[in-house]
């Protein structure tokens, strides 16, 4: 009954205890637009930004109008 028991995933990035499932389901996950192909992509946290659809890496966040770009080498 208390609110206190559940602690936000989000603080606990490493929690074992969200390791042990799939990945599939497990996580929120934050909608972002691709910015080449229009794609709707749902990335978790920790999740690559990358377009499941093209394989672009500029994705815009869906909620804020905020450009994200992640450039991995
Ligand atoms: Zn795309």
């Amino acid at each position: 009954m208390s609110r206190e028991a559940y602690a936000p995933p989000t603080l606990q990035p490493s929690s074992s205890q969200f390791n042990t499932a799939t990945t599939d389901i497990a996580g929120p996950s934050t909608p972002y637009k691709c910015g080449e192909c229009n794609a709707e992509v749902h990335l978790k946290k920790g999740e690559p930004i990358r377009c499941g659809e093209c394989g672009h890496r500029v994705l815009y966040k869906m909620r804020t109008k905020r450009m994200v770009q992640f450039e991995a080498r």
